[in-house]
């Protein structure tokens, strides 16, 4: 068994050496309040924040791409500016296009800020009932190439070409995140890297898959190329209670964005129905990054609490609950 301490340090630190980007004297924090539910559970999270008085300002700032000079659809230059001076963000989530023809803007935003690994914790959480109880594990996502490079043609009528792109840089980068991340949070350091660095091939993938919704616990830090993370992690969700539950962040050489590991949940957007748990811990996981960890601690306990209490669960956890009942009630633990 794991000490709980050393757990829940688990998901903390996710500076990647002793050099960190972010300046502990701002505390300003950049907001994309995104698109769906992104704007309920951005305001659940800045009401919780409030109510534990931390000591930070909200920028937010508007990020729907806007034409510029050479005629080509990007990123508000003021959004641009807010996150390289904070250095720190916290976003909802954002809508992919689906054939607009432009790209998705989450890729535009990771490539902007070159925010090159994606971490992702993944914990069963006390009182919440799922098959295992022992899932504790960190993937640690390639977030800027593999199938996401958008390097995509259609070659003749009819067949369209996705380039896979992987380099020796972009890997290595990541994984030299990722071991430093493990000795930083005292993990056991058992990963896929071979895997990864050796070119990853299908059917340790296929392993990978098949030991993790089996005996989950086998596993503790996983490195994955970008298309492999983001469906491992999305299943590791499944196995602690859902996409409503587990956050994320995205970390750059010169500032760091956190996010739920969600999308914009468009059947229950704008109806008071969506978890913020996932953009909650997503802030915490922020606050410990830029070492507000007293804050940090006291919000995830409340939201656990909250949780292990069962009263106000959403209903993706099987409760009835709303939004801002779910909120409320976090607040008043605070
Ligand atoms: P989704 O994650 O939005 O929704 C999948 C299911 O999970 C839905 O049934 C939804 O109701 C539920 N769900 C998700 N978050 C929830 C929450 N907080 N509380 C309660 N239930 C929740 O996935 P999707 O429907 O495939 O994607 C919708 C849009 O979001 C797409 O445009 C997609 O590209 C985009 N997306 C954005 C991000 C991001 O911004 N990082 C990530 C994933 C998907």
């Amino acid at each position: 068994a794991r000490d709980p301490a050393a757990v829940s340090a688990s998901t903390v630190n996710t500076t990647p050496s002793a050099s960190r980007a972010y300046s502990s004297g701002s505390k300003k924090v950049t907001l994309i309040p995104g698109d769906g539910i992104g704007p309920e559970i951005s305001a659940a999270v800045q009401k919780i924040f409030a109510a534990a008085s931390v000591p930070i300002e909200w920028e937010a700032v508007d990020v729907t791409p806007v034409r510029g000079p050479d005629g080509k659809f990007g990123i508000p230059q003021a959004a641009i500016d807010s996150v390289n001076t904070n250095k720190i963000g916290l976003k909802g989530p954002l809508m992919t296009p689906v054939g607009k023809g432009h790209r998705s803007l989450n890729l535009a935003l990771r490539k902007e800020f070159n925010l090159y690994a994606n971490v992702r914790p993944c914990r069963s959480l006390e009182g919440y009932k799922t098959l295992y109880d022992d899932v504790d594990v960190v993937t640690i996502r390639e977030n800027t190439e593999g199938e996401y490079s958008g390097i995509e043609h259609e070659i003749v009528d009819g067949v369209v070409q996705s380039i896979k792109l992987i380099t020796e840089e972009a890997s290595k980068r990541v994984a030299e995140y990722a071991f430093q991340y493990a000795k930083n949070n005292n993990r056991k350091r058992r990963m896929s890297d071979g895997l990864f660095l050796r070119c990853f091939e299908e059917r340790y993938l296929d392993t990978v898959c098949l030991n993790m919704v089996q005996n989950p616990g086998k596993y503790d830090v996983l490195v994955m190329p970008n298309l492999y993370g983001d469906i491992l992690s999305d299943m590791c969700a499944g196995l602690v209670g859902g996409l409503g539950l587990t956050p994320s962040g995205n970390m750059g050489l010169n500032g760091a964005l956190f996010e739920s590991v969600h999308g914009t949940a468009p059947d229950i957007a704008g109806k008071d129905l969506a978890n913020p748990t996932a953009l909650l811990l997503s802030a915490v996981m922020m606050l410990r990054h830029m070492e507000l960890n007293s804050y940090a601690d006291k919000i995830e306990r409340a939201a656990f609490e909250t949780i292990k209490e069962s009263k106000y669960l959403t209903g993706d956890l099987g409760g009835r609950a709303k939004c801002s009942e779910f909120t409320n009630e976090i607040c008043a633990k605070l």
